[in-house]
């Protein structure tokens, strides 16, 4: 096992990571930029070291600087997080070649299903249904994207193949507008990933967002765990997650499961990782992408089935072998996630930086509480919204419904716009409350456009 892992990474998940690294008797490394100093991360780990200023550029995602921080603290791991450099091939190479063990999948596998319409094609080959798209790239100036998009039949979706928080997308309907939505999608890719390859798909009506969890160990075994339904997003980017889905059934859940298991293996997958897809109404399920990292929503999985997987994971990395199994595995009773980000959402989930002047978060029975943030504390602008995640955990959906609408009531911020409010209409909603969540529900069920 590791002696010592400096994390990657700050806010929760890098809270998060420390605590199990401590729980396994690892010692810690933070790093964090110059207006992180009084961040919880920092106050949290053994160790820490300022890697540079504030953008991200010079600090979280300044390769030298973070792998210089491990040599000088003897750190013999790396655990990238999320978001930064954790689906980053070339970091990952990095600290494999200066000996220290990056703590996530390989970079061949990383590379594999970073680039999405590689992942695509991998998963064709391998008999995962995959939604009907174009193949490739296209280009606005190519007169064959009609007939494409004809043939696959509106509406249609532009994603950037280098895709990743919901950005590059743009939904077509008609072929008057497709040429320009190719040209801006292509640009938000470039300004975003540094790639402006595009590609086109079906886009399907009224999906659930399902995505499964899996593990995998050195010696080749991988197994999944229960769904997660993350259908209600804003701006194609999740807001609520819960386990198991309603949409989901027992032969369902076994199927794509399976699909999920038979995804991970086509790239010899080790550590943690999640394969997402698209679910339609009758049960059509299609992969959409795999992201080669622990997520955000990692804790609606650990707490619907009393796994813990940042400590597999990092055991999983350090050679361990996987002892758990699928068939084996429980669903304990329901969970539910919400992301307080701040943002305002009647401004369009514009971020909102600033002091905390005052902050009460939730917690009792069956409530789960991940956060970095604390009264007093300053949201710097430079990084990403999520102040916290609440879970409610219950016997059945309805209780743990119940249990999030209390712990949000209880939820005091001030200083900052936020997400709570939103997310206590969501609750108290009664398509919600039935299950009827596919990804355009905030849009049909809140805002009423
Ligand atoms: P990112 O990597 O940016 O998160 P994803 O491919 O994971 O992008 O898609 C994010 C969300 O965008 C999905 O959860 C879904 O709501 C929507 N989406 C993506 N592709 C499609 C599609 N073909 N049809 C309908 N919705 C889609």
């Amino acid at each position: 096992m590791f002696k010592k892992v400096l994390i990657a990474n700050r806010g929760e998940i890098a809270c998060r990571v420390i605590r199990a690294c401590r729980e396994l008797g690892i010692k810690t490394v933070a790093i964090h930029s110059e207006v992180d100093r009084e961040s919880m991360h920092v106050k949290l780990a053994d160790q820490t070291v300022c890697v540079g200023q504030a953008s991200a550029s010079e600090s979280y995602l300044n390769i030298p600087s973070i792998i210089a921080a491990a040599e000088i603290k003897g750190a013999d791991a790396i655990h990238p997080g999320y978001g930064f450099l954790a689906e980053n091939a070339y970091f990952a190479e990095v600290c494999e070649a200066c000996g220290l063990k990056f703590i996530g999948p390989s970079k061949e596998s990383i590379e594999q299903m970073g680039d999405k319409i590689t992942a695509i094609e991998l998963m064709k080959k391998s008999g995962i249904p995959v939604v009907p798209g174009s193949d490739g790239p296209v280009n606005a100036d190519d007169p064959k994207i009609f007939a494409i998009a004809k043939k696959i039949g509106y509406p249609v979706i532009i994603k950037a193949t280098a895709g990743g928080g919901g950005k590059g997308m743009r939904i077509v309907v008609s072929e008057e507008t497709l040429q320009n939505a190719i040209i801006t999608a292509q640009t938000e890719a470039k300004a975003a990933f540094g790639n402006s390859d595009v590609y086109m798909e079906k886009y399907i009506e009224e999906p659930h967002h399902i995505e499964f969890q899996v593990l995998g160990d050195k010696y080749g075994k991988i197994v999944y765990l229960p769904e997660r339904d993350c259908s209600i997003q804003r701006r194609h980017q999740k807001l609520v997650e819960e386990s198991p889905s309603p949409l989901i059934n027992v032969a369902l859940r076994k199927k794509i499961g399976k699909a999920a298991r038979n995804a991970a293996v086509a790239v010899k997958y080790v550590t943690v990782g999640t394969i997402e897809f698209l679910v339609d109404k009758k049960g059509h399920f299609y992969f959409m992408e795999m992201n080669t990292r622990i997520q955000v929503e990692h804790p609606v999985t650990e707490m619907v089935t009393g796994i813990d997987l940042v400590k597999e994971q990092i055991k999983l990395a350090a050679g361990e072998k996987l002892s758990i199994t699928s068939e084996k595995v429980k669903i304990l009773g329901h969970v539910i996630e919400c992301r307080i980000n701040a943002e305002d959402p009647d401004r369009d989930f514009t971020p909102s930086p600033g002091k905390i002047n005052k902050l009460f978060l939730p917690g009792g029975p069956g409530i789960r509480l991940d956060t970095h943030v604390y009264c007093g504390y300053t949201i710097p602008p430079f990084y990403d919204s999520l102040i916290a995640k609440v879970l409610a955990f219950g016997k059945d959906r309805d209780e743990a419904i119940t249990k999030m609408q209390r712990a949000l009531r209880e939820v005091e911020i001030e200083g900052i716009k936020n997400t709570s409010s939103l997310l206590s209409k969501i609750m108290v909603n009664e398509n919600f409350q039935k299950g009827s969540v596919s990804t355009d529900f905030l849009s049909k069920y809140i805002f009423g456009r």
